[in-house]
């Protein structure tokens, strides 16, 4: 059994990270904060030096495009440039303005920022208007209070679906196109609603999918933590071998519980 595992991750691995896979996958990568010192035991914190050096590689090494471009060549059914890739951030952590944007900036590289639309007032309009003037940020909706989605009444998804898009456009002067569903959580009724919203794209983190080009609202995102701090790590992601390993690990739990 362990050996079939093995094998066929190795395989899958293989086909995965091969160049001809790479025309058709993107990853997504999902940031959610930095600072100059990761915070301890909050795993999704991760600190300066270490997205300096991830970004760096990325400018070095990848073809770093808006996550709409993407989304728009995929509707128009035409292959992804080379080793492309997407940058998102979820969620209004301060220090994305203080410390993520001068590395952003500094390698010119294009992101998509998922905003807690009724987080909104902890932002200065100075501070929406500077990240407008880098061009490189592209506004999203991230909801309004951050909710499980799943659980909502029609009335209170259409709040937080429509009612943060219209705000958060009202906010920062450009169309909201892309939602970042809280906490990764969706169902067919909540997507439903997301389309009807007026949404092209939704992003989760991890949707029953593999292939970031299946479905444009369920799209899967790479989360980038502390573990990634080891640029192996950082890299094996990229490749979406560390995906693969998961996978094949969970459907294996799944197998074995179902035998035992
Ligand atoms: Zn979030």
């Amino acid at each position: 059994m362990a050996l079939v595992y093995f094998l066929t991750t190795a395989v899958a691995a293989f086909l995965i990270t091969s160049a001809v896979a790479r025309r058709y996958r993107v990853p997504i990568l999902l940031y959610h904060s930095v600072s100059p010192v990761a915070k301890k035991g909050r795993k999704i914190s991760i600190n300066s030096a270490a997205f300096e050096r991830q970004m760096r590689f990325l400018k070095e090494n990848y073809n770093v495009l808006p996550l709409e471009t993407l989304c728009a060549l995929r509707n128009e059914n035409q292959t992804f440039p080379k080793n492309s890739i997407a940058i998102t951030f979820d969620n209004n952590f301060g220090n994305f303005y203080n410390h993520a944007l001068p590395i952003i900036e500094h390698y010119k590289l294009p992101v998509t920022l998922y905003v807690i639309v009724g987080e909104l007032n902890k932002l200065k309009p100075e501070t929406i208007k500077a990240m407008k003037k880098s061009g490189l940020i592209d506004f999203a909706s991230h909801t309004i209070s951050h909710p499980y989605l799943s659980r909502l009444s029609s009335k209170e998804l259409n709040m937080e679906l429509s009612g943060s898009k219209v705000l958060l456009e009202k906010q920062v002067d450009s169309s909201i196109n892309s939602l970042a569903y809280s906490y990764g959580d969706f169902n067919d009724q909540v997507k439903q609603k997301t389309k009807e919203a007026g949404y092209e794209t939704a992003v989760a983190v991890y949707p029953q999918h593999i292939f970031a080009y299946d479905d444009l609202l369920s799209l899967r995102r790479i989360p980038i933590t502390q573990y990634s701090d080891n640029m192996r790590v950082f890299k094996m992601q990229l490749l979406g071998y560390l995906d693969f390993v998961q996978y094949f690990g969970s459907l294996l739990k799944r197998t074995l519980i179902r035998i035992m």
